[in-house]
């Protein structure tokens, strides 16, 4: 019996301590996610809208609604680039340069 009362207090530190880890990196997250780092040009080219905005399609800006990096160094919202691509006069070219698109890694 004193074994376990020895080690139940214990277990319950370690838990706490998950959990304030937890929460630590859920709160950066929440901090980072829609912040992003983008160049002097911060609206999207092809909504307009900011890029700490979400596209026209989302309500909620952050990481429902990601941006996407062309190798031609445009950034667009990935849902608005993916229904520009999907778009048959955009012949999968940067809305932007009319280079083809290539999205960077
Ligand atoms: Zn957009
Ligand atoms: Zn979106
Ligand atoms: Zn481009």
């Amino acid at each position: 019996m004193r074994h376990l009362h020895v080690a139940s207090p214990y277990r319950t530190r370690n838990d706490e301590q998950y959990t304030d880890m937890k929460v630590t990196i859920t709160d950066w997250k929440a901090v980072a996610g829609w912040r992003w780092d983008v160049p002097d040009d911060d609206v999207c080219g092809i909504c307009r809208s900011a890029f700490d905005a979400c596209c026209p399609s989302c309500k909620i800006p952050g990481d429902d609604c990601p941006l996407i990096w062309g190798e031609c160094s445009h950034v667009f919202h990935m849902h608005c680039l993916l229904k520009w691509l999907g778009a048959e006069n955009s012949q999968q070219q940067c809305p932007m340069d009319r280079r083809p698109w290539v999205t960077a890694s």
